[in-house]
């Protein structure tokens, strides 16, 4: 089967791009590739540090790979943490204190409001393409659930109850990475296909 390293440390992240992406191609995690640098994601847009991380990896390590950045944007904090998500709280990354602000800076906001986007870039053979998703959802006052990662306790996307800590079986078939990766999904079928 065709191999695609994804640039990321996260194994949750690893876990659902696996799932999405199973039967079409095998993802490597970096820890496979004998990577452990912390890539610095130095852009101010989400598709700025998506493509600097594709590009880190495909230029030092030589792979063909694709890197996501997600972030948390909220309405009533005019889309703040978004593209600091990971360091809404000051570094290192920290999601408990990250959720803790972000509570803190919403207390007593009616307008819980707000959505998770995601660019994933994909490099094959020296091109670029990028896919995008988001999921619009709610805010809640206190965090439910125990599964996933980030400010997954927190979120509860539009149509249910439960957020994605506690459903992560929903999570990975309305989430934002679903959406980016189920369209990278099938441009890599139809490449395949192709060739
Ligand atoms: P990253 O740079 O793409 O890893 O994402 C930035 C931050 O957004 C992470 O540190 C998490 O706090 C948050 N995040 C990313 N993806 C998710 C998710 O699927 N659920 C909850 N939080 C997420």
């Amino acid at each position: 089967m065709y191999k695609l390293v994804f640039a990321t440390h996260n194994a949750h992240k690893l876990d659902e791009a696996r799932a999405i992406l199973d039967g079409v191609v095998e993802v490597i995690g970096l820890d496979e590739i004998g990577c452990f640098d912390e890539i610095d994601e130095t852009a101010d847009t989400l598709e700025g540090n998506s493509l600097l991380k594709a590009k880190y990896i495909n230029r030092f390590y030589g792979y063909n790979c694709f890197s996501d950045d997600t972030g948390l944007e909220v309405d009533c904090l005019d889309g703040r943490p978004g593209v600091y998500s990971a360091r809404y709280a000051g570094e290192p990354t920290d999601f408990a204190r990250n959720r803790q602000k972000l509570l803190n800076d919403m207390a007593g906001q009616t307008n819980r409001k707000a959505h998770f986007r995601t660019v994933v870039s994909l490099i094959l053979d020296g091109e670029v393409f990028t896919f995008d998703g988001r999921v619009d959802g709610q805010i809640l006052t206190e965090e439910r659930g125990n599964s996933g990662f980030g400010y997954d306790c927190l979120f509860v996307p539009d149509g249910y109850d439960l957020t994605f800590a506690q459903a992560p079986e929903l999570k990975s078939i309305v989430s934002h990475r679903f959406v980016a990766m189920s369209k990278m999904r099938k441009f890599l079928q139809e490449k395949i296909t192709k060739s």
